[in-house]
């Protein structure tokens, strides 16, 4: 679904990933869960556009449902892959960072895992990074969900790719659930941060993407964050 020119969400289940479609080449903001990569490419080929298009994979933060098919894109299309040196640190290990309450953490350690992406492939970017992207995508940390997550804004589009710092799940822009944040002092710091560039899009990693968003409502959600 396209969301703004040349960007398109892909609801992908439960996950979200985007694409940026420009001239200099692809983008693709996460990669959804393991085993989504034909999903991913068969978009591309409905819309016109083959994997040899893409360009580069930015990764908002290393969790198994952002970055489980990253690795298997990666070694198709050959193409880098930009991340924060915590996230980077992460994709080389196959596992997402900590944010679950601790027995939960203790199984997801051991069990939940994704094919590696070795730390050579990765670009480091970080907060205050501009990429060729959307006429100047900037890169801004936003920790608390995870302490590795980043998003992406570019201000020429008021689009914001948000990951999971935000969510659109229920409708509206609002935080991603307590019992899944890793620091929620430091998720409602970026949460703040994030809603005061006024985005025209917020492109979360779950729920739909908001294009037509009610004032009172994101007015209603700074004030509780305040
Ligand atoms: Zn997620």
């Amino acid at each position: 679904m396209e969301i703004s020119a040349n960007v398109h969400c892909l609801a992908l289940g439960s996950v979200n990933c985007y694409l940026c479609l420009e001239e200099g080449g692809l983008t693709l903001i996460d990669t959804g869960m393991p085993n989504q990569k034909d999903s991913i490419f068969n978009y591309l080929a409905r819309i016109g556009h083959t994997p040899a298009g893409l360009r580069r994979i930015l990764i908002t933060h290393a969790d198994i449902d952002h970055a489980g098919s990253l690795a298997e894109i990666q070694a198709a299309t050959g193409v880098p892959v930009y991340a924060a040196a915590e996230t980077a640190a992460y994709l080389a290990r196959g596992q997402g960072p900590p944010h679950m309450p601790r027995p939960v953490q203790f199984l997801a350690n051991r069990f939940v895992r994704y094919t590696p992406v070795p730390a050579g492939m990765i670009t480091l970017i970080a907060d205050g990074t501009i990429l060729p992207i959307l006429d100047g995508l900037e890169v801004l940390a936003t920790p608390g969900h995870t302490l590795d997550h980043h998003s992406f804004y570019s201000q020429a589009h008021g689009v914001l790719f948000a990951g999971d710092a935000l969510n659109t799940r229920p409708g509206r822009v609002q935080l991603t659930p307590k019992a899944i944040t890793a620091d929620m002092t430091a998720a409602r710091q970026s949460a703040l941060r994030l809603l005061r560039l006024a985005p025209a899009i917020f492109a979360c990693g779950h729920g739909q993407p908001l294009q037509s968003h009610n004032m009172d409502d994101l007015m209603a959600l700074m004030h509780t964050l305040q």
